[in-house]
């Protein structure tokens, strides 16, 4: 016997809620709703101790997201070295992918056709993107990807890393860059953006935004927030447009990105510009000082309706995630902890450690004492060790398993002491503990 669903090519196409064949997607499928407020701060600092952290529920197309929640980084459709059945057994609600690798390979249009990202992956839930424009202006700078960045004294509009070929050139309608893959040119605007993240199909999309480093100056990036607002209105105006002309789609949300370095003032008016505009949700981009990350949360806060979720992009550490969230961010990407448990960086409550550290050779306890991650259950110390000297894949796997469920724990913890009335006891003990051995990250 025949499986209908075989015969029938439409079937292929998985319909989530909110979309309808022959119809625009629908944008009531998405949606913020705000579950617990952090109360105001008993020492009353800053906005007289009011606070914008909070839980709520995310709801998408795929399915719903849990705030605070991390947000695991899936660069090319695929978490590296980890599944995403694995991911969803670890607590994962939510991945987030590059635009621009997956513009460069496979191409939009093989996800399209796939029928979107979460399908193509075979991930059961929600899905970002991000807009390209953070990898397209790296190639220019050549910077790391890090929000918070200590640089002191230095300033230049022509930065760009030692060794490294500028790759990348901005004007006023967008960026020319040389493919890092084979050297050919291209070039990335808010329209082309829009129309490779509609392709993609993510819940979740941002817009088109210019990156600048704390080393550029005040004037370039007074300049540069003024063109990451032009490029907004005009990404709004492509997402209204390829949301009305794809029919039978899931609504993607598109956030607004503030850009505005670790200037106050022009943070606050990028706020307002974006706030003004249609967006779904605000993205909270750039480089950041760590010193002021939460004031830099809160000033766009100000800014922004309660209503419009908030996305922290590309965060470090343990101690920024707890000042991002008491300050209103609800989701946060991060590719620490797939990055350095590859390098054998271990993310514990007790701070970080090394598992390649010659001590560790034959300890055949688990990589966290008391974690219940899928690694810590069944594997040990001398074990991944072992793996990871010895470059086989399985301890790539076996130690990103260990830190992502760190950094998803981390945050259902976090909610649940928000929700619970406890939050500012739970921070203080946290990182005080994670701390204790002046531990990185
Ligand atoms: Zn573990």
């Amino acid at each position: 016997m025949t499986n209908p669903e075989h015969t029938n090519p439409t079937n292929l196409v998985e319909h989530p809620r909110g979309a309808a064949p022959g119809k625009p997607g629908d944008r009531s499928a998405f949606g913020f709703e705000t579950i617990t407020r952090l109360p105001d701060a008993a020492d009353g600092k800053g906005r007289g101790g009011a606070r914008y952290g909070r839980t709520g529920i995310l709801h998408t197309p795929h399915g719903d997201i849990h705030t605070p929640a991390f947000v695991p980084v899936a660069t090319q459709a695929a978490m590296k070295a980890v599944l995403p059945e694995t991911m969803r057994a670890e607590g994962a609600q939510c991945m987030l992918s590059n635009a621009f690798h997956l513009y460069e390979r496979p191409g939009e249009d093989v996800l399209d056709a796939a029928g979107g990202l979460a399908k193509f992956m075979n991930w059961d839930g929600p899905t970002f993107t991000d807009s390209g424009g953070f990898q397209v202006l790296s190639l220019g700078a050549g910077f790391k990807k890090t929000l918070a960045m200590d640089v002191t004294g230095m300033k230049s509009d022509d930065v760009i890393a030692d060794g490294k070929e500028r790759l990348a050139f901005v004007d006023e309608d967008g960026v020319t860059f040389k493919s890092p893959l084979n050297g050919s040119l291209h070039r990335f605007s808010a329209e082309i953006s829009m129309g490779i993240q509609h392709k993609i199909g993510a819940d979740i999309m941002f817009a088109f935004d210019e990156l600048t480093t704390l080393m550029n100056t005040r004037r370039y990036q007074e300049q540069s927030v003024e063109r990451t607002y032009r490029w907004a209105q005009r990404c709004v105006a492509e997402h209204q447009r390829l949301t009305a002309e794809r029919l039978g789609k899931p609504y993607q949300a598109l956030y607004g990105v503030v850009q505005g370095a670790n200037y106050e003032d022009l943070r606050r008016h990028a706020a307002e510009q974006i706030a003004s505009l249609d967006f779904d949700g605000v993205g909270i981009g750039g480089a950041i000082e760590k010193r002021i990350i939460g004031d830099t949360c809160a000033w766009i806060c100000d800014a922004m309706p309660e209503s419009r979720p908030r996305h922290v992009l590309g965060i470090a550490a343990v101690d920024d995630i707890f000042a991002c969230v008491e300050n209103g961010g609800d989701t946060f990407d991060c590719v620490a902890p797939a990055r350095c448990g590859r390098n054998g960086a271990i993310f514990t409550r007790d701070g970080r450690y090394n598992v390649k550290r010659a001590e560790f050779k034959t300890d055949f306890g688990p990589l966290e004492e008391g974690c219940d991650c899928y690694t810590c259950t069944h594997y040990s110390k001398a074990y991944v060790d072992h793996l990871l000297r010895a470059r086989e894949f399985n301890g790539f796997t076996l130690a990103t398993i260990h830190n992502e469920h760190f950094f998803i724990k981390l945050l259902d913890d976090i909610r649940e002491s928000i929700d619970g009335g406890y939050f500012d006891e739970f921070r203080d003990a946290t990182l005080a503990r994670f701390y204790a051995h002046g531990s990185r990250g």
